[in-house]
């Protein structure tokens, strides 16, 4: 059997992944980088030779998995993508979103190779997708089957579990071993695993110590009470997919319990509305905590759009949790960031990760008093505001990671899905643990025999 790295680069990018067995080619995800634009934002679908793929599958809906689903089902006209439901549900409108952006993009970029699909292109594909259940094998060409189990990322989100030539490998996508506020943790198996495709996001980060998942929202509630009581604005830059939605159930969590105290507003962007309505809608479908909540519903808030955002006032007591959670130039988190970042009174809490080379990261390596540049179209901003960082990631920790591979045993490790340093840290600390693990770092576009 073989596997292939399709994205172009060894980084947290884009991911896209072929499987070759004796009779079988597989295709795994089919991301968008997020920070690329038009072709260079794309697998290399040319190391698909020309000969396309018998099946697909999608682990989830972010955009770094699913982003160029439509363009990948252009290499193989008719054949199936396996997904669950609620991955499904999502996928729909992240893809629609991304026509949307690539449009605009078309004319600020002056890119005419944009948007690289449409609409219609989205609905017509659509046919071929293929819903499986957790823990229910499906056939993925002559001599591979496919089996889903939850990763605890987000809604819908699995990882895969593949049986070929009498072998099994797992490919984790992205995964999350411990509870979130929604997401219950992953539950993958740990037997008999020859091979271990593996995401390594935070492979460069560790934990320090005494940090929990819990310690790190009481900090991050206490820190909003005082920065809602003190009166100013609170900006909170979050992906519309998944950190929203962890974010809803948060603050529904500490008005219930009386963690977060008085009144306050709250607005969402129209991306992340949308991608709450879906999660409502499949609330019973896909494991997950707080499994009749409908998030929509469970605090007052408002919604507010592309159009809307340059003219929105900034309001005392008030929580905007807008994307991008990168604040990417043109999001309704950049758009608004000159308002808040100048404002003494304001405070911006981050929640996530930031690449450091987006709008996010640069502003996260500003001190106070400091000029940063969050559009190079626009004057730079001196931060007057207060800042503050928080650990709520939805990806697993590096040794939630490494205590994986520990139990599963595989007999060879390929690590992908993580920056140079990340996937150097699994790649010196897996031998510690696990000798009898051949530790394999796919390069993009050799084939790595298994
Ligand atoms: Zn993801």
């Amino acid at each position: 059997m073989k596997f292939t790295n399709l994205t172009r680069a060894e980084e947290i990018g884009a991911n896209c992944y072929l499987l070759e067995s004796a009779k079988s080619r597989v295709l795994l995800d089919a991301g968008m980088h997020p920070r690329e634009t038009g072709k260079l934002a794309t697998p290399d679908f040319s190391l698909l030779g020309g000969r396309g793929f018998d099946a697909m599958v999608l682990t989830h809906a972010h955009q770094d998995h699913v982003g160029c689903l439509p363009l990948a089902m252009r290499e193989s006209p008719g054949a199936p993508v396996f997904m669950t439901e609620a991955t499904a549900g999502l996928s729909e409108v992240m893809l629609h979103n991304s026509v949307s952006v690539m449009m605009r993009q078309r004319d600020e970029l002056a890119a005419p190779d944009l948007p690289l699909f449409s609409h219609r292109e989205i609905e017509t594909g659509m046919d071929r997708w293929q819903i499986a259940r957790l823990s229910e094998r499906f056939g993925l060409g002559e001599d591979v089957t496919g089996e889903f189990f939850d990763a605890g990322h987000i809604l819908g989100s699995t990882g895969l579990l593949l049986r070929a030539e009498g072998k099994r490998v797992f490919y984790t996508g992205d995964v999350n071993f411990e509870d979130q506020t929604l997401m219950r943790g992953a539950n993958f198996p740990a037997d008999d695993i020859d091979v271990l495709v593996m995401e390594t996001t935070r492979g460069d980060s560790p934990v320090p110590d005494g940090m929990t998942r819990k310690t790190e929202e009481q900090r991050f509630l206490s820190t909003l009470q005082g920065a809602l009581e003190a009166g100013g604005p609170v900006l909170i830059p979050v992906f519309a997919l998944g950190k929203t939605q962890e974010l809803l159930a948060l603050l529904y969590e500490a008005r219930k319990s009386g963690a977060l105290r008085g009144g306050f507003g709250l607005y969402v962007g129209g991306l992340s509305a949308k991608v709450t309505a879906v999660t409502d809608r499949l609330r019973g479908k896909a494991p997950r905590r707080h499994g009749d909540l409908k998030l929509a519903e469970c605090l007052p808030m408002e919604v507010v759009g592309g159009r809307d955002i340059a003219q929105l006032p900034v309001l005392p007591r008030t929580v905007y949790a807008i994307s991008s959670g990168m604040m990417t130039e043109n999001t309704l988190s950049n758009v608004l960031a000159p308002k808040i970042l100048e404002n003494p009174e304001a405070h911006c809490m981050f929640v996530g990760y930031s690449d450091p080379k987006s709008p996010a990261g640069r502003l996260r390596a500003a001190r106070e008093g400091d000029e940063v540049s969050l559009d190079p179209r626009r004057r730079p901003l001196r931060r007057r505001c207060k800042l503050d960082e928080f650990t709520l990631s939805a990806h697993a920790t590096r040794d939630g990671l490494l205590d994986y591979v520990k139990r599963a045993r595989p007999k060879k490790l390929l690590l992908v899905h993580g920056d140079p340093p990340a996937v150097a840290w699994f790649a010196r600390e897996v031998p510690r643990v696990c000798p009898q693990t051949e530790v394999i770092v796919p390069v993009p576009g050799v084939p790595v025999e298994i």
